[in-house]
């Protein structure tokens, strides 16, 4: 028999007969291996144990330590779901199972809706099928047999899944769960070898799903759960599922006043009162941060002329995801779904310089994208929102420089949030438009502006857009979530299409490059992730209610009034609770709106010109004159979140 070569991490190699499984070379190497292995790479491709060497290999076995685990245990529990469905209802149909970032989920074709009792049934019958220790086992069949299979059983989305996805292929790979009775699927795998292996999961919950999930296909039923390797992962998961639904901003947006939605406006929130002081007190703080550094705010049309969205490329490509109108003279018009178009004409509205340059325009105008209704949701997924947009027309020697600002820019703007970015460099993709030299050029400006702002960053080598490489950045909130919010995007296109062009020193015309960049991005996605990271709890300067001012009895209301006009004319947020209800109740209230100070006024403190201090979190902070208060409450405004924990002020600490 023939021998074939296996090349090991760390070097070594093995000689063993062809056609020998990848988990004898785990075993060979130690039963521990073994025991742990889940799958394994052979040369870059994953595969399952049970994969035959045919051929000298590098072979890496895949445990639950490897990263890329977890999303195979999860792929293999949704088989496992799937195999547990079919067996409690035997008239399912099967669509996809894919694993998430959060866990998995299968779409089926049932007769009825589940309930909660279905779900608790399949888990169980999940459970005790893992308990069995049922291989999975990869099974090749002509392709042919296995239409007729899938086809004979009444599964016509797994017979459309294999003509669309083997067309050519002489064989198709199915898995079986047990055998063919028990469970098969048409799959390419690859998933753990036995059910025993799957030791944490759970199901979540269902929705409404449709085929390929377009809603003109077949209503399907989703099941989503979630598998971890361990139970104290699981729970922690569970638990933090739990955090995030009391944080969810649509529940707490509604709760404290913050905004609303209608259906005669889907994807639009209505800002209230209390949720437009937080909206502008985020927009008036990004004016505060970029006008000294040198950025020209401006306001450009919400609907132009189709002519702009040819000249940008968004007709071609973007038309259907923008709201289109007709003018009175018969005109097709494109509500603006970007500032960047706008922007283009701006820049080429007069003769600039090299002098002139960077120039830096910013604009927090509304913008709308026709998303369809089925995915809006919240202030995350929405059809009108603003940016704290700006587009920097700059130098091809002045990329370095202003990229290195742009980074500290954003440092200081989350670190007044009190939260860390991570930093993601995305480079040239295989398609791109433009040079090699000035992409090689303009991806070490990048990566020198990065290492000189000190920031460790991650690489997506060929992950950047067609026109030009980009800096992504992920904040990590109070329960762990990331979120992607600030980018900065190169663009040597942009500048092509609407051919800009400035003066260069040597009296020639040169063509900018425009840099897209937004910190925030967009304020509706940014007041969700803060609604959700600070709990409602904001830090005292974003606190639309900053201080409520709490009479004990009706004799008190003069005195209340009184300090509520000193609050408000010093420049905080202040409101009076004079309703006749007793003060624990007032006091509750205030905390429910999450009010970061209650000022408790009586006898004594009217006496004595003070105010007992509360904090929301329930703390007694005692009397102290007005005027001290004050002092101490725009001190804290000021220091935002920079001293002290994050939706924790300093004063309100206990
Ligand atoms: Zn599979
Ligand atoms: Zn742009």
């Amino acid at each position: 028999m023939s021998q074939v070569t296996v090349t090991l991490p760390d070097g070594s190699g093995r000689s063993v007969p062809a056609g020998t499984a990848v988990r004898e070379v785990a075993m060979a190497v130690s039963p521990r291996l073994a025991s742990a292995a889940l799958a394994a790479y052979v040369d870059d491709r994953l595969v399952d144990l049970t994969y035959p060497l045919t051929a000298d290999a590098r072979v890496r076995i895949v445990t639950e330590q490897t990263p890329e685990a977890l999303a195979l245990y999860r792929h293999s529990t949704a088989h496992l779901l799937a195999a547990a469905l079919t067996a409690l209802f035997p008239n399912a149909q099967c669509g996809i199972g894919p694993a998430t970032d959060e866990g998995f989920f299968y779409d089926f074709i049932v007769d009825r809706p589940f309930v909660p009792e279905d779900l608790a049934a399949i888990e169980g019958k999940m459970k005790e099928l893992a308990a069995r220790d049922l291989p999975y086992e990869r099974q090749l069949w002509p392709r042919e047999e296995a239409l007729a299979f899938f086809g004979d059983r009444g599964e016509a989305l797994k017979v459309q899944l294999i003509e669309e996805k083997t067309e050519g292929q002489s064989h198709v790979s199915v898995y079986t769960i047990k055998d063919r009775d028990t469970f098969v699927d048409f799959c390419v795998g690859p998933h753990v070898p036995s059910t025993a292996r799957l030791k944490a999961f759970t199901l979540l919950t269902t929705s409404n799903a449709y085929w390929k999930g377009d809603a003109k296909n077949a209503p399907m039923q989703r099941i989503y759960g979630t598998a971890f390797f361990s139970d104290k992962d699981l729970k922690a998961h569970l638990a933090r599922i739990e955090q995030a639904k009391l944080r969810d901003h649509r529940k707490l947006g509604r709760d404290l006043g913050l905004f609303m939605f209608h259906q005669w406006a889907p994807g639009t929130a209505f800002w209230l009162g209390k949720g437009t002081v937080l909206y502008q007190t985020l927009a008036n703080y990004m004016r505060e941060v970029l006008y000294p550094a040198g950025y020209v705010e401006v306001k450009t049309p919400l609907i132009f002329n189709k002519a702009l969205w040819e000249t940008s490329g968004h007709w071609q490509h973007y038309r259907s995801n923008m709201f289109l109108v007709k003018s009175e003279d018969d005109q097709e018009m494109g509500v603006k779904a970007m500032n960047c178009p706008g922007h283009m004409l701006v820049f080429a509205s007069q003769g600039r310089s090299y002098r002139d340059l960077p120039l830096r325009l910013h604009e927090q105008t509304p913008l709308h994208r026709n998303e369809a209704s089925g995915v809006l949701s919240g202030l995350t997924r929405v059809r009108q929102f603003s940016q704290d947009d700006a587009h920097c027309f700059v130098r091809e020697d002045q990329i370095g420089e202003e990229v290195e600002r742009l980074l500290r820019l954003v440092q200081r703007v989350y670190r007044d949030f009190g939260l860390v970015p991570e930093m993601k460099l995305s480079t040239r993709p295989a398609e791109f438009l433009g040079e090699i030299a000035t992409w090689d050029h303009a991806e070490s400006e990048l990566k020198r502006a990065l290492e000189a702002v000190g920031e460790q960053y991650t690489l997506n080598e060929g992950d950047g857009a067609f026109y030009g490489p980009k800096i992504d950045f992920d904040v990590t909130d109070a329960i762990g979530r990331k979120w992607q919010c600030a980018t900065i995007q190169l663009d040597y296109q942009i500048p092509q299409r609407f051919d800009l062009k400035y003066i260069g020193a040597d009296n020639t015309e040169h063509r900018p490059v425009v840099i897209h960049r937004a910190i925030f991005g967009s304020f509706e996605r940014f007041i969700a992730m803060l609604i959700e990271h600070y709990a409602g709890a904001f830090p005292l300067w974003l606190a639309p209610v900053q201080v409520a001012v709490l009479p004990i009895a009706d004799r008190h209301a003069d005195y209340a009034r009184a300090t509520v006009k000193r609050l408000v004319t010093a420049g905080l947020r202040a409101e009076l609770d004079e309703r006749q209800e007793k003060i624990g109740y007032k006091i509750r209230e205030a905390q429910l709106q999450k009010i970061p100070y209650m000022l408790v006024t009586g006898d004594r403190e009217a006496a004595e010109g003070t105010v007992a201090v509360r904090t929301r979190a329930g703390g007694d902070q005692g009397a102290r004159p007005v005027d001290e208060f004050i002092a101490a409450a725009l001190d804290e405004t000021r220091a935002r979140a920079q001293e002290g924990q994050p939706g924790t002020p300093s004063l309100a600490h206990n």
